[in-house]
């Protein structure tokens, strides 16, 4: 099916974007990569009036680790994780995550912060980003806001975010003292969204102390959920078998999956549970 009509502009500068926006409001929507909002124009499921194509504004595309955080820009696209050896060294749950979104062909176009602006419950960045305690940088022509990962997403496809806003960055805070993470995802074949997937996050002291953990589930609740009382059953804590199992089970008890052709509410509550328990044990791995 083709979209309905739409007006196109691709500006040059992130003020024109912004202006741009601020004129036509919920009409319009920013065009990233391309890969979400392009089908959905097709099944008519969006038709907006017009796109705002951001892919000719320059330095959008940084991955920058200069202070605290990892700043990924707005036109960081899944392959540029990838290939990054800078995410390779300062973040694990990124890094693992980015090569099992879909195939080369998406990889090559779609944005990590396009991905967290759609909040599709099958995404997989939104999981990583809520394990890591990312924040979601807007912008419009009334400023900037820096949004935490936690409060961003508010349901299925359902953001904070005003129609005015470009998100410009997401920021991943660097690990404090020892640090790990990773991103474990089951799909049926390959290039499939996740069936389960379970990102972790895990910062330790001097003493080997849990000192932050993240845990964050995608496909099995109404949108990418974190599991916050096995977060809290981990800070404070040596790492051992029991305590990572314990976890497990609290995060198991946190999803919220249901029967579909991807398997039975049962079977996928069970991979949350293995996956979450494997997922710290590679992460403590990672920071070790
Ligand atoms: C066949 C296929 C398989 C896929 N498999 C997976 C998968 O396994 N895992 C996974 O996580 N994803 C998967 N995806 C989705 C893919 O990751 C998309 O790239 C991503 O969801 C959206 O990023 P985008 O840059 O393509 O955004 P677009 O499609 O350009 O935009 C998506 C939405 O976000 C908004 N938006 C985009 N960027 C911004 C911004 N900077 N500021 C404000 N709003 C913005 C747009 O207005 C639109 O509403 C798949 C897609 C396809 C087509």
């Amino acid at each position: 099916m083709y979209p309905p009509r739409f007006d196109y502009v691709a500006p040059t500068t992130v003020d024109e974007v912004l202006a741009v926006l601020a004129e036509r409001g919920d009409e319009a929507k920013v065009l990233a990569g391309g890969q979400s909002l392009i089908p959905m124009m097709k099944l008519r499921f969006v038709f907006p009036e017009m796109l705002v194509d951001v892919n000719r504004v320059p330095g959008l595309d940084y991955i920058d680790h200069s202070d605290g955080h990892l700043r990924v820009g707005a036109l960081v696209r899944h392959n540029d994780v990838v290939a990054s050896d800078v995410v390779g060294r300062v973040n694990h749950t990124m890094a693992a995550a980015a090569p099992w979104i879909s195939d080369p062909l998406v990889r090559n176009l779609g944005t990590v912060c396009g991905s967290v602006a759609h909040a599709d419950p099958l995404g997989d960045w939104a999981s990583v980003m809520l394990a890591c305690g990312a924040d979601v940088v807007a912008r419009s022509t009334s400023g900037e806001r820096v949004i935490p990962m936690a409060d961003f997403i508010t349901g299925p496809f359902t953001t904070v975010l005003e129609p005015t806003e470009l998100v410009t960055e997401v920021r991943v805070p660097k690990y404090a003292g020892r640090g790990g993470g990773t991103y474990v995802k089951l799909e049926r074949k390959v290039g499939d969204y996740a069936t389960v997937g379970v990102a972790t996050h895990l910062d330790l002291d001097g003493s080997g102390t849990i000192t932050t953990a993240g845990i964050a589930l995608t496909s099995v609740a109404p949108n990418n959920i974190r599991a916050v009382e096995a977060e809290q059953a981990l800070v404070g804590q040596s790492p051992s078998d029991a305590l990572f199992a314990e976890a497990a089970e609290l995060a198991a008890r946190a999803a919220e999956p249901k029967d579909d052709v991807r398997g039975s509410a049962e079977y996928k509550r069970q991979v949350v549970r293995v996956f979450t328990r494997r997922g710290l044990a590679t992460a403590l791995e990672h920071a070790a």
